[in-house]
């Protein structure tokens, strides 16, 4: 079944005192969910957010990144293992920022989305093209590769676990959104790629969200498009009020 989801991700923003405070507006103000809420906090914020989420259903824990590696001598590291140990159930795997600043490439990628599976955490797997290869128009085929190099030696039953970003890199914190049929166009583009690999029942049950500049004025418009199951939030996630209408969208 496609379950739909909106997840915040706060990127290196909010003091601990700041993100459990907004966690807790946020709670205090969410609608009857018609799918899950996903809070993607800093590292040092999960060990106290996952206490305020305790108990609420649909509401969910995830990280920014893991380390690739089980554990051992990587100072400043974290691994997935200890994620899982403090309640992690999602991690973002390949954010642009962590592609253009961290040097990540689709083979580091396929790596972290294995020891994240290894360790029952879901990869929220984000792909999405840079402006030069959207105006050149392969933004269909750049996105399919990032796809094939980092998830296609899933099993099928691993790549159930998957949540698919789609995030514009044009799109992302710039203000400029892409409009619902361009979104539509490239998730629906997606799901016909995976159906191609994994069939169309796995296609059609693997939530897809898009990401980019998505707020509370433009989030209805994109999430009911056929083929967009929800959304990954970056600014709009860092205000209670924008992000609980955000998920009421969904
Ligand atoms: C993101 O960082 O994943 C993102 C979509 O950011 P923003 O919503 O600010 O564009």
């Amino acid at each position: 079944m496609r379950i739909k989801l909106v997840a915040g991700n706060w990127k290196m923003n909010k003091s601990l005192e700041e993100g459990t405070q907004l966690v807790s507006d946020i709670l205090a103000q969410l609608p009857p969910l018609n799918g899950r809420v996903v809070f993607a906090t800093p590292y040092i914020h999960l060990s106290s957010v996952a206490p305020l989420l305790k108990g609420r259903e649909g509401v969910y824990l995830a990280a920014q990144n893991c380390h690739q590696e089980e554990k051992g001598a990587y100072t400043g590291e974290i691994s997935a293992s200890m994620l899982r140990s403090v309640g992690v159930d999602y991690v973002l795997i390949g954010h642009s920022e962590r592609r253009q600043y961290f040097g990540e490439n689709n083979e580091l990628l396929a790596k972290k989305v294995d020891i994240t599976l290894s360790k029952g955490i879901k990869p929220i797997f984000c792909c999405g093209e840079p402006l030069e290869i959207r105006e050149a128009g392969t933004h269909d085929d750049y996105v399919a590769a990032q796809l094939e190099a980092s998830l296609y030696h899933l099993t099928e039953e691993q790549f159930r676990q998957i949540v698919i970003a789609y995030e514009p890199i044009w799109a992302i914190g710039t203000g400029r959104t892409a409009t619902s049929a361009q979104a539509q166009e490239m998730h629906a583009g997606i799901r016909a790629r995976i159906a191609a690999k994994y069939g169309a029942e796995v296609a059609n049950d693997t939530t897809i969200l898009y990401g980019g500049s998505a707020n509370a004025g433009n989030a209805q418009d994109l999430f009911s498009q056929p083929d967009v199951d929800g959304g990954l939030i970056g600014g709009a996630s860092l205000v209670a009020a924008d992000f609980v209408a955000i998920v009421g969208a969904m």
